[in-house]
């Protein structure tokens, strides 16, 4: 049987009429920047998240970037970022010249660490991005009270993140300053290339989103400040408000993935529950935790990834390979060990958590139309691995 790590083909074919007709109205009316077509689907996705303000950007990286830059992150500021994250987290500090400055990730959700991340803090900190990492939030109450404590601005990368609800409701993205999110394909809600949001509650940070993603030209082509070319396609708004009002039950179907996963390895003996943080022999896989389950949210994770952690992780992904199950290292490095930054000094054993995360942990197909069977062969599979070694 053949399982891949994601397949996006099912979900195509189930919308194929309606997504080709959004992008044949786009060509018909051969309105390809900014227009209707991105106002309309900028109201539709500000509703559903019930915040103030959202805009369509090029990227997750780029509503990043101009979060950052909405804030006048220069040289010499420092921003917090988790050290175990995608690489966009991390770059955009960098790409402004400012410094990132990381820290630890916790070890039950990989989120990023509150005790950390406050002990991080110095006169020269602007700023936080915490990432709600997998598709589960981070501890927003206890970050925005610190960050709060301190005068920081919170940006919340939740890229990979997009209709998680915190356990208090609120749909993560509109609990800091700034929201980010990503269409990138491969995301829960992908879009047909690259594409992002920015959100925000605050009127005064949304004019300059609104100025700097467009050059921050006010009016067009006379300058106060310095912006970019941040703008969605049409084409790209189009698709996702196809896609939008579908999110809740692809959602469901994660979930249920993931917990019929978590029940699987329970039953062939290789975990006794989720959440555990070592291994022994009762529990050779550790499960992810989803921590707000019984907080009555419905969308308390979203598992834009399964990731399950194993001793022998590449010998295992090789096992996997060999039986036809796509499966994903994320991230197979952290930030404070990557070579781009050397110069900043840190050094191995700087954040054991978030290495011992990075080199056993392994992301197993999640996607919504994967049939039980396929969910039960991978399973079997993995027994199997442990079986043999
Ligand atoms: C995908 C991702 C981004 C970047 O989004 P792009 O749309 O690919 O630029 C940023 N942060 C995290 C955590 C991501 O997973």
């Amino acid at each position: 049987m053949r399982v891949p790590l994601l397949d996006l083909k099912p979900q195509y074919k189930s919308l194929k009429k309606e997504l080709d007709d959004a992008i044949i109205r786009v060509a018909e009316s051969q309105y390809f920047i900014m227009g209707p077509e991105l106002a309309e689907m900028e109201k539709e996705f500000q509703q559903y998240l019930n915040v103030k303000h959202a805009w369509g950007v090029s990227s997750g990286t780029d509503a990043l970037l101009l979060a950052l830059m909405a804030f006048d992150i220069k040289p010499g500021d420092e921003v917090i970022v988790p050290t175990y994250s995608f690489f966009a987290t991390a770059g955009v500090v960098s790409r402004l010249f400012a410094t990132p400055v990381f820290v630890e990730n916790d070890s039950v959700t990989f989120n990023i660490d509150p005790k950390d991340f406050e002990r991080k803090i110095t006169s020269k900190t602007k700023a936080v991005i915490p990432v709600h990492l997998f598709g589960q939030s981070a501890a927003m109450d206890e970050i925005m009270k610190i960050a709060s404590a301190h005068n920081l601005y919170v940006i919340e990368d939740a890229a990979q993140a997009i209709g998680t609800q915190y356990k208090d409701g609120r749909f993560v993205g509109t609990i800091g300053h700034i929201g980010c999110f990503s269409f990138f394909p491969s995301k829960n809600l992908g879009g047909y290339g690259d594409g992002g949001l920015i959100v925000t509650n605050d009127d005064q940070l949304s004019e300059i989103i609104r100025i700097k993603r467009v050059h921050g030209g006010e009016p067009k082509y006379y300058h106060k400040v310095i912006g970019g070319n941040f703008r969605l396609d049409a084409i790209q708004a189009a698709v996702l408000r196809v896609k939008l009002p579908h999110l809740q039950s692809w959602s469901e179907k994660r979930q249920r993935n993931a917990k019929r996963y978590n029940q699987l390895f329970i039953e062939a003996g290789l975990a006794e529950e989720t959440g555990k943080t070592k291994f022994d022999n009762k529990n050779k896989v550790l499960l992810p935790k989803a921590v707000y389950e019984n907080s009555g949210v419905k969308n308390f994770h979203i598992y834009n990834q399964y990731k399950i952690r194993v001793e022998k992780r590449d010998a295992l992904r090789e096992f996997m390979t060999k039986h036809e199950i796509g499966t994903e290292i994320y991230y197979p490095v952290p930030f404070h060990l990557q070579e781009c930054f050397a110069d900043l000094g840190y050094k191995k054993g700087d954040f054991p958590i978030s290495e011992f995360s990075a080199n056993t942990s392994i992301a197993l197909p999640i996607y919504p139309e994967l049939t039980d069977e396929q969910l039960q062969y991978v399973v079997s599979t993995i027994k199997k691995f442990f079986d043999e070694n």
